[in-house]
């Protein structure tokens, strides 16, 4: 079985077994491109050597020595040769790219006598020592575990003794001195000297990138991008190529377009004199790609025509390690970049400008979550502010809080409901439950391609890295410019998109849709079939929603207007009522202010549908907590006040409070069932919407009410509430001498509604299915019981794949949804269908709305965005 590739025998296409970095290096090797040969370990194997119990086999290990042997044929040097060693770097690759997370080394093959030999081939000892020593550094860090900071405290003891700031400025025998001290080292901390046969550190190599697919923080990044964990790790073995040789080498990294903003335009940073790890590691902050131009302009330009070969090819932004060897350019990876979601959008937009792709394909490169992200607020701009120090606008946004120093104090914070500013030299992949959990990250080293840069692109957070002017005290957790000193616990901003830093919080705003965000939702709605509506009940929530491109409100709940602190005493003296009577002086005190509601919200939509859902929830809802009345009563007892109008008041809404106790409120008196007891609170409903339409009307605003009735089970419910809504309705326009348009339906949220939504659509001008209730009446779960104590380990367990309160439940909950509608239009063909629960804003359940062939879908006024690109893809 072939478990190894030569570079030219693979392709892009074979990232499954290949990995993503060996698929692309096959792929360039295959187009001509200067990358140095070698050949790639397939995911197979690696997922063989976890079968076989961490061991590699024989039979791979015969492959992988006929492969170095072949590399030895094409490079003309050999493995632990004196005078002409072959070196090699030892990487791994997934399918996914998996920045950081799993291990690599490089310049394998030294020893000390290659080490020596390669320092007499090259006369140029400070290189062949430097590479010794970071070899040793790599292999003793990924193969043998020893931490890295007891590497980097020798380097900073003998750059100490030197008098010299800069790994650069070690000469050859300082380097020489640092190996010593490693192999002493790696003596003290293994017990064994360190590993002189160049095959044998091949093999250790090969083992432990294995194994690194299994590190912490590996899984843990798998978690969050929800990559599988059995896809395993491709090992590619490629032959070094050396930036570290002097001021006419140097290694870089550069992403064919702007991974922050999306500007066209090469974006990078290199470091010279350096090799691998160094540019992104933050060690040194690097120079800007633009830099090379003027150094070293040929291979510049070199540089630039291959990223947009390799733009083209890929049909999306690159990101590419390259390294310069006397003046040879050498071309190391290729990958799809990582972006802001701002980035994404602009790319997206201007390659379907472009002609690159089309306008579908870049509809598909947008998840439809990310787009949370571009509505994050941001900081004013017309506040003035005083900057206090600035870096590099690393990943827009802002963020403000407490400063913590370090990865799991922010965790701990966060957990305890603070918000956290994560500030730190510079962030290694150990950080990164810190960096999820902050708000975001400030570091004072590392360019714009550090791995803290890098991470919180990626998870959208902001961050402003390099900040140079800030002396870090890990120890005594103080971040101090040259006049003030910040400690723990402070409050400190950052913006994202500038690179400022502010102390203490700093007024922010609200965001606002950049012209390709625009553009690229305007592609959207031409494409979707779905009509996307929000669920709002005030005005300046439709407004909102309507500027995001909600085409009208698919659910107005009319509880929320009930809850106004200021009116819940007059909705108590309602339900407090003995009579009818005394109940109707109630509503006719709630009715004109129930009416300005409704005029705003038509104001607002001016024109769009609108859809009010008459009171739903149980009138307990609106009274106080009994626990609270008992100890307000005994109060007054206690004090001997039981004779007060006070005391008398108090008992009469316990009385109150008792009599609408409920067992099982979710499946109690509410919804419809309010309306057939006391019908005289959905009359005042219906009483407020239409003489809000027709003031509406009267001042030139188009109104387009729909009357939902919540609830209904049975067609007699919703045949009873129908006649009441057309009485009222009829009584208005009779008086004002005026038409209004209008629609009365049903939501769809108890099974049996699904069921003989036959019968129920003769009553209906409308479905929507609210499928928060319908999933807790078709599971009979409660949903606040259910999310806290057990769907968590139904989700774990996988009894069920997702929580069906979040993605739709297809199957269980989709298919009532899927007769509701099938039953309903049988029987009018032109029935309006919609959805108003959460899912109405998740991607997963609006393909599936999509799919059942609904009107629209409604959500909460920020998800409107990505409803509708989620609407668009269901229809590509
Ligand atoms: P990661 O997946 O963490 O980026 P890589 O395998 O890409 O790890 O390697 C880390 C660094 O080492 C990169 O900067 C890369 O350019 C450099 N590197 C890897 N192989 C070689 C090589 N053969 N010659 C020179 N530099 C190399
Ligand atoms: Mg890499
Ligand atoms: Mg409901």
């Amino acid at each position: 079985e072939k478990k190894v590739y030569r570079f030219d025998e693979g392709n892009a296409g074979m990232r499954d077994l290949l990995g993503g970095k060996g698929a692309n290096l096959a792929e360039m090797s295959n187009a001509g491109l200067p990358v140095p040969p070698g050949f790639t370990i397939t995911t197979e194997a690696c997922n063989d050597f976890f079968v076989n119990e961490e061991v590699l086999s024989d039979e791979l290990m015969e492959q992988v020595t006929q492969a170095i042997a072949d590399l030895e044929n094409r490079t003309g040097k050999k493995l632990g040769h004196p005078e002409n060693p072959l070196l090699v770097s030892v990487r791994s690759g997934a399918k996914f790219s998996m920045p950081g997370m799993m291990d690599t080394i490089l310049n394998l093959g030294l020893n000390d006598q290659t080490a020596a030999g390669l320092a007499e081939q090259t006369g140029n000892p400070r290189f062949a020592y430097d590479s010794y020593r970071r070899f040793i550094q790599m292999f003793g860090d990924v193969v043998l575990g020893i931490e890295h900071y007891k590497f980097e405290e020798i380097i900073m003891d003998v750059k100490e003794k030197r008098g010299v700031q800069l790994d650069p400025q070690l000469d050859a025998d300082d380097w020489k001195k640092v190996i010593d001290l490693y192999k002493t080292l790696i003596k003290k901390e293994t017990g064994q000297e360190f590993l002189q046969d160049p095959i044998e550190q091949l093999k250790q190599s090969i083992h432990a990138v294995f194994s690194s697919w299994n590190n912490t923080r590996a899984k843990i990044y798998r978690k969050m991008n929800h990559i599988p964990d059995d896809l395993g790790t491709a090992v590619n073995v490629q032959t070094m190529v050396f930036g570290n040789t002097g001021e006419e080498s140097g290694t870089g990294v550069c992403f064919t377009r702007n991974p922050s903003t999306g500007e066209k335009k090469l974006y990078g940073e290199f470091l010279l004199n350096a090799q691998g790890e160094d540019v992104v590691a933050g060690i040194r902050t690097p120079q800007p790609i633009a830099e090379l131009q003027d150094s070293m302009p040929d291979i510049y330009e070199q540089l630039v025509a291959i990223c947009n070969q390799l733009e083209l090819s890929y049909k999306d932004m690159q990101d590419i390690e390259f390294t310069i060897e006397n003046r040879h350019l050498y071309i190391l990876q290729t990958r799809s970049g990582k972006r802001t979601t701002q980035a994404a959008i602009r790319i997206a937009v201007n390659m379907a400008r472009e002609g690159i792709l089309t306008r579908e394909e870049a509809l598909m490169r947008i998840q439809p979550e990310q787009l949370d992200h571009m509505l994050h607020r941001r900081i004013d701009p017309d506040a003035s502010l005083k900057t206090w120090a600035k870096g590099l606008p690393a990943s827009p946004g802002a963020a403000s809080g407490q400063i913590v120093f370090d990865a799991d104090q922010a965790e701990a914070l966060t957990k305890q409901g603070k918000k956290v500013v994560l500030v730190r030299p510079e962030t290694t992949p150990e950080d990164i439950h810190g960096i999820l959990a902050a708000q975001g990250i400030l570091t004072s080293r590392g360019g714009m391609t550090s791995h803290a840069a890098v991470v919180a692109r990626g998870m959208g957070k902001a961050c402003v890295c390099g900040c140079e002017q800030l002396k870090i005290d890990l120890r005594n957790k103080t971040v101090t410019t040259e006049d003030i000193t910040l400690r723990e616990g402070d409050l400190l901003s950052i913006d994202g998109g500038t690179g400022q830093v502010f102390i203490g919080e700093v007024p922010m705003i609200d965001p606002e849709l950049s012209p390709e965000f625009q553009e690229l939702l305007a592609w959207a709605d031409e494409k979707r079939k779905l009509s996307v509506r929000t669920n709002a009940d005030n005005p300046s929530d439709a407004r909102k929603a309507r500027e995001l491109g909600a085409e009208g409100i698919g659910l107005c709940r009319t509880e929320h207007m009930f809850m106004d602190p200021e009116r819940v005493p007059i909705v108590q003296e309602m339900i407090l009522a003995e009579h009818e009577d005394e109940r109707k002086q109630a509503l006719a005190r709630l009715l004109p202010i129930q009416k300005e509601d409704f005029k705003g919200i038509f104001q607002a939509m001016d024109g769009c549908p609108v859809n009010i859902r008459l009171l739903d929830p149980p009138l307990h809802e609106f009274l106080p907590h009994l626990e609270e009345l008992l100890v307000e009563i005994t109060k007054l007892q206690v004090t001997g006040q039981e004779a007060t109008p006070e005391y008398r008041q108090k008992e009469n809404l316990m009385k109150k409070v008792r009599a609408l106790h409920e067992f099982n409120p979710m499946l109690g008196h509410r919804g419809c069932r309010l309306g057939m007891v006391y019908p005289e609170i959905y009359r005042m409903q219906v009483e407020a919407i239409f003489k809000a339409a027709v003031e509406c009307i009267e001042e030139g605003v188009r109104v387009e009410p729909e009357i939902m009735i919540p609830l209904v089970g049975h067609v007699q419910e919703l045949k009873r509430m129908r006649v009441l809504v057309e009485e009222v309705a009829e009584e208005i326009m009779r008086q004002s001498q005026m038409a209004v348009s209008y629609k009365v339906g049903t939501m769809i949220e108890v099974p049996r509604a699904a069921l003989t939504a036959d019968q129920i659509a003769g009553k209906a001008d409308f479905f929507s299915f609210g499928t928060n209730d319908l999933t807790q009446t078709t599971f009979g779960y409660s949903r606040d019981d259910a999310e806290g104590k057990f769907l968590h380990i139904y989700v774990e367990q996988g009894v069920l794949p997702h929580n069906p309160f979040i993605s739709i439940d297809r199957e269980g909950v989709g298919e009532l949804v899927r007769i509701g509608v099938e039953k309903g239009r049988q029987v009018k063909p032109g029935l309006k269908t919609g959805i108003c629960g959460e899912h109405g804003g998740e991607k997963a359940s609006i393909q599936f709305c999509h799919e059942v062939g609904l009107d629209y879908v409604s959500c909460s006024p920020f998800r409107v965005p990505l409803a509708r690109l989620a609407a668009a893809q269901a229809a590509i």
